[in-house]
């Protein structure tokens, strides 16, 4: 019996707006869809929460037996400056700024955002398509649209006609706006350009002769609107109908809301089971703002670069800070915080790595495994909830410590079971990996490179003293040089 009949799972559903138990579309199988990054500059440490979380809900969800199709996509053309659709296309912006090609600014920040995933121990999604490779896909979804009379053409653009659509259905139902608000609210009364009505938004955009990024189309030359590649997507790879659809809170609308109305507008009835919105990240108590100087990037959290914290911190501890908190509440970031974390982090590492040097009795085990398992599973059963998660499993520290210092007892079968309990929440579902090892190892290495250099160069200029003491010195440290026919390696003695 798979583990997910025994388990249900209870999420919070961000359409219904409480806790609902999961019951995917087809029994053991599960589509899931995550609005990927806008890849025009580095990655964020905000975006990188919202992709760690829903990482952890994936690994979760395999954990439980289930065969999930995860779908997260690279938006690569089409996203405006601003939610108006106003504005410059985001990369063509880039691109026209560094005086390189669109396609090599998302180069460049595709491959940046793929190193920081992994640096996290993300595991790659099932699928991750892109914009530019979808163009057919999003003019037929365009067409439809029009034909159903939820949109119209002026201009060689095409807008998504919000009222027509409110007036048979609920536009606003997933962020609980409502249209009526929503046009009381807008003080400009002309000045939209071609649209009917401001809260009308492009399907697809007419590309000025300025504008790079460009497709034919049966509007003309243009580019599809931000909001319609999720839906062209989604469907294309998980059904018109699917489980569970991701994304940063901050999405919620108008992406999200938008995506629901076009794929309704299409014909869809209900296109998403289940809404999952991730919260911020905010640093020092105030959000993130490249404007201010109050943010950081991935790799100056990792190096300690960045004059917001005091000092380095790996991947693995930013990850389990992040997973401390729950992932629909806001998450502060601060060097305090993360060093609290790390000292957490190796604590919990430490006590995996004694559970097999434990002693073992004959008798009885001081602590009900089965029990403090079954909790593990109780708090991921409740919409993912990885601080009571990581709580539960200190409980299991100090077990551990307590067998070490001779208080407690534990039988030879629940050791193992205990050491399996962790391996399964720790490193298998909330992705965490022995890091801080192997970046001492970077560390060694980049020092190693540049005396084996100094060495090279002393070599070069018959300077037979230096070389000579830096191989000596490092062979009494036990670091032993070997010259060879490709180069100076070295190994630990
Ligand atoms: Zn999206």
């Amino acid at each position: 019996m798979a583990l997910y009949s025994k388990q249900p799972l209870s999420i919070y559903n961000s359409l219904s707006g409480k806790k609902e138990i999961f019951r995917p579309i087809s029994e053991g199988n599960v589509g899931m869809y995550v609005c990927g990054p806008t890849v025009y500059s580095n990655v964020h440490l905000g975006n990188c929460r919202t992709f760690i979380s829903f990482d952890m809900i994936f690994r979760y969800l395999r954990h439980l037996g289930y065969k999930v199709r995860y779908v997260r996509n690279i938006t690569d053309a089409g996203h405006l400056e601003d939610d108006a659709d106003q504005g410059e296309d985001k990369i063509a912006k880039k691109a026209r700024l560094e005086q390189i090609e669109p396609m090599e600014v998302v180069q460049k920040y595709t491959v940046d955002f793929h190193n920081t995933m992994a640096a996290f121990n993300n595991l790659p999604p099932s699928i991750e398509p892109t914009a530019t490779g979808h163009i057919l896909e999003q003019i037929e979804i365009v067409k439809q649209i029009i034909e159903n009379g939820f949109a119209y053409q002026v201009n060689g653009s095409v807008y998504f006609d919000v009222k027509a659509f409110n007036d048979s259905s609920d536009y606003g139902k997933l962020s609980g706006r409502k249209l009526e608000d929503m046009i009381h609210n807008t003080r400009e009364t002309s000045g939209q350009g071609d649209k009917r009505n401001p809260q009308d938004f492009a399907l697809w955009k007419k590309a000025e002769a300025t504008h790079i990024m460009r497709w034919p189309s049966p509007w003309g030359e243009g580019f599809p609107g931000w909001h319609l590649e999720c839906t062209a997507m989604s469907t294309k790879y998980l059904g018109e109908q699917f489980d569970i659809h991701g994304g940063g809170m901050d999405l919620k609308f108008p992406h999200h809301e938008c995506e629901i109305a076009q794929a309704e507008a299409f014909g869809t009835k209900k296109p998403v089971n289940y809404w999952l919105h991730a919260n911020m990240l905010t640093l020092n108590g105030k959000k993130m703002a490249k404007s201010t100087g109050n943010n950081i990037l991935p790799h100056e959290m990792f190096s300690g670069s960045n004059p917001n914290i005091d000092k380095a911190f790996s991947p693995s501890v930013v990850r389990f800070f992040m997973l401390q908190a729950h992932y629909r509440s806001v998450l502060d970031l601060s060097s305090v915080a993360l060093s609290a974390s790390e000292k957490g982090f190796r604590k919990l590492m430490q006590a995996i790595s004694d559970t097999h040097k434990l002693p073992t009795t004959t008798e009885t085990t001081g602590i009900d495994i089965a029990n403090w398992e079954q909790r593990c599973y109780d708090a991921m059963n409740d919409d993912f909830n990885t601080p009571i998660l990581i709580a539960t499993l200190f409980e299991g520290v100090k077990f551990v410590q307590a067998v070490s210092d001779g208080t407690q007892s534990i039988t030879l079968k629940d050791r193992e079971r205990l050491h399996t309990v962790f391996i399964h929440f720790v490193f298998d579902v909330l992705g965490l990996s022995e890091e801080i090892q192997n970046q001492d190892d970077q560390h060694l290495s980049g020092a190693m490179k540049l005396l084996i250099q100094l060495r090279e160069e002393a070599r070069k200029r018959k300077d037979f003293s230096t070389s000579d003491l830096i191989r000596d010195q490092l062979k009494e440290a036990g670091i032993e040089l070997k010259d060879g026919k490709d180069g100076t390696t070295y190994n630990l003695s």
